[in-house]
């Protein structure tokens, strides 16, 4: 075994070293969920150490989760887009490559995880189960039920906290039952992880031998095709590989440039960068947990440790680590913290239904080329810079459309390869004004904000090819751009290219006065609103909206009457 302190940060590298396989003993299962890695995973530790027989390491392919969805909306099963099962696969053939490289490998079964995983504990006499605690609720849930199983037939399990650097309970404790609902007052009551001195365990000589699976039907990692997808269903995918050894390389590329993570500074970055991203990706890995935080946190401190002056958090690269365990924590600790009703720290506000705008948004099509360049990343790739997703999760929310978060954040969820329950749904409350974050007269401009950084339109002339000759001074508003210059770009808007939905100007400010009256009903009623009282403001706001717009009328004919006499 070889184990790693914070001083040294390379790649692990795996002795070759097959073992045969003993047909008695004590038999241990190792459930990979997320966790999908070789190098600091202390429940596949624990299942190799105890094990003295065999040990099975497993991975379910849930139905819930991978079954084709083809009514979805785009690619992919209903709770996932294809990129992200792609991400999946990657990860788990890598993983199966480490594993037989230690004369091991990983058992594919299919079904709904809870019911696979007891007959395996059945027919394969299992003795200790060992998988990675995981606060997600669904996980929460199955879990439960997995335990109650495993302690009424004798079977140890061993579920230890490793994807995260705090345990979001400890932390809870600490703070007197209530999650800090501040960074920085998680900061102060966090504190230093208990990894920062640890030594991680990095790689293994061998693993103990799989045992025979008897009845088991278990198989290799199936392929897209297998699993009932195919490859020619996406025109572009997304250039990220998954896989713990990508995942080591990404972050190894990283860290070396010490400078770069000595100056990282998160709002600095330019979201428009695409070939090479302005931060590190490692998200998906850390989602998946082809990456262990502890060892990127080890990482960083060692690069910290070496030069002269770095950052800080909340924006260094430390500091995103840590907000990942901030939403974790405020996550865990939260009741319905998916949903806007029954979440004691969201704001309650009467948000449009309006299936159309949605779609359009979801579609890159609201007529505005930097919200829709960011959706088709989001659509082709599963991943877009962080500032690129406030763009885009403002102008649906408070910015402009007045759309529900929650329905954003099922298209993130589902998009994402980074797709993480805490961290999406706290960074919609966020953006939306629901929690954290309550300051909703600061809009992102779906035009200035994108020109900023790239005033040629070089990101939305890529993910937007029917753009990519509008010439730069009406690339984020194509539709000032007058006709000749248009069927010059061959890009007609309303044709070729939609007309923006809503014009951003008014569609804000009507945004910012629905947003003061929400707050100051929430105000007013201290949290405690009930459905008849968001119906009744939704029906006020809607009314003055609709005389708002009557009053605007004769403005915007005199306007257009002018704008006739071209
Ligand atoms: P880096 O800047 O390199 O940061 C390193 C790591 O820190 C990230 O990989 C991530 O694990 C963590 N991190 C960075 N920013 C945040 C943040 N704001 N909150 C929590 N953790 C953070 N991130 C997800 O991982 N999954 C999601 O489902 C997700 N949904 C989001 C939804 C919205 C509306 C917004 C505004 C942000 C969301 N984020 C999400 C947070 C953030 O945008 C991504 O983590 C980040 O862009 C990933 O890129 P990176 O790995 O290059 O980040």
């Amino acid at each position: 075994m070889r184990r790693l302190s914070s001083s040294v940060c390379s790649p692990s590298s795996h002795r070759l070293n097959p073992v045969t396989s003993m047909a008695t003993g004590s038999n241990s299962l190792i459930w990979f969920r997320k966790g999908l890695r070789v190098h600091d995973n202390p429940a596949l530790e624990h299942a190799s150490k105890a094990s003295s027989g065999s040990m099975y390491p497993v991975f379910v392919i849930d139905p819930r989760y991978m079954e084709p969805d083809p009514s979805a909306f785009s690619p992919g099963s209903s709770r996932a887009g294809v990129n992200r099962i792609r991400f999946l696969l990657e990860s788990l053939k890598d993983l199966d490559s480490g594993l037989k490289k230690l004369g091991s490998r990983l058992l594919v079964l299919r079904g709904e995880p809870g019911e696979v995983l007891v007959r395996c504990l059945q027919e394969w006499k299992v003795k200790r189960l060992c998988f990675e605690y995981d606060t997600d609720p669904y996980y929460q849930a199955l879990d439960f039920k997995v335990k109650e199983y495993a302690s009424s037939v004798g079977v140890e399990v061993f579920s230890p906290v490793s994807h995260t650097l705090f345990n979001p309970t400890d932390i809870i404790q600490k703070n007197g039952g209530k999650a800090p609902l501040s960074y920085q007052s998680f900061l102060k009551i966090a504190g230093e992880p208990s990894c920062a001195e640890s030594e991680l365990l990095m790689s293994y000589s061998s693993l103990p031998p799989i045992g025979d699976v008897g009845s088991i039907g278990v198989s290799e990692v199936p392929t897209l095709e297998e699993l009932g997808y195919r490859e020619d269903e996406q025109d572009e995918w997304t250039p990220f590989r998954g896989g713990e050894s990508e995942a080591l390389k990404r972050l190894n590329n990283s860290i070396s440039d010490k400078a770069w993570v000595a100056n990282f500074e998160k709002p600095k970055g330019d979201p428009s960068a695409f070939l090479k991203p302005a931060t590190t990706v490692l998200s998906p890995y850390l989602k998946f947990g082809c990456l262990s935080s502890r060892y990127f946190y080890q990482c960083l401190q060692r690069v910290y440790k070496d030069v002269k002056k770095h950052t800080s958090p909340p924006v260094s690269l430390l500091g995103q680590l840590l907000w990942r365990e901030f939403f974790y924590t405020t996550a865990f600790g939260t009741r319905n913290f998916d949903k806007m009703k029954g979440n004691p720290i969201c704001k309650q506000i009467p948000w449009k239904e309006d299936h159309d705008m949605l779609a359009a948004w979801r579609d890159g099509k609201t007529g505005y080329p930097w919200i829709d360049a960011i959706m088709v990343q989001l659509l082709k790739w599963g991943w877009m810079h962080h500032l690129a997703r406030h763009s885009v999760a403002c102008f649906l929310t408070r910015g402009d459309l007045f759309i529900h978060w929650e329905q954003g954040r099922d298209v993130f969820e589902r998009l994402l390869i980074d797709s993480d329950w805490a961290i999406n749904n706290g960074n919609w409350m966020w953006l939306s004004c629901s929690s954290f974050f309550y300051q909703y007269n600061r809009i992102y401009s779906p035009v200035s904000f994108g020109k900023k950084y790239d005033p040629d339109g070089k990101y939305i002339r890529h993910f937007l090819p029917v753009l990519k000759d509008m010439p730069k001074q009406y690339i984020y508003e194509p539709w000032t751009a007058p006709l000749s210059v248009q069927t010059k770009a061959k890009c007609i808007v309303g044709k070729d290219y939609p007309k923006p939905m809503v014009m951003h100007d008014a569609a804000s400010k009507e945004c910012k006065r629905k947003m003061g009256e929400a707050y100051a009903l929430n105000k007013k009623m201290n949290g405690n609103i009930g459905d008849d009282d968001l119906k009744d403001l939704r029906r006020k706001l809607e009314t003055d909206e609709e005389s708002n717009i009557r009053n605007q009328r004769p403005k915007l004919n005199q306007v257009l009457k002018y704008l006739m006499r071209f």
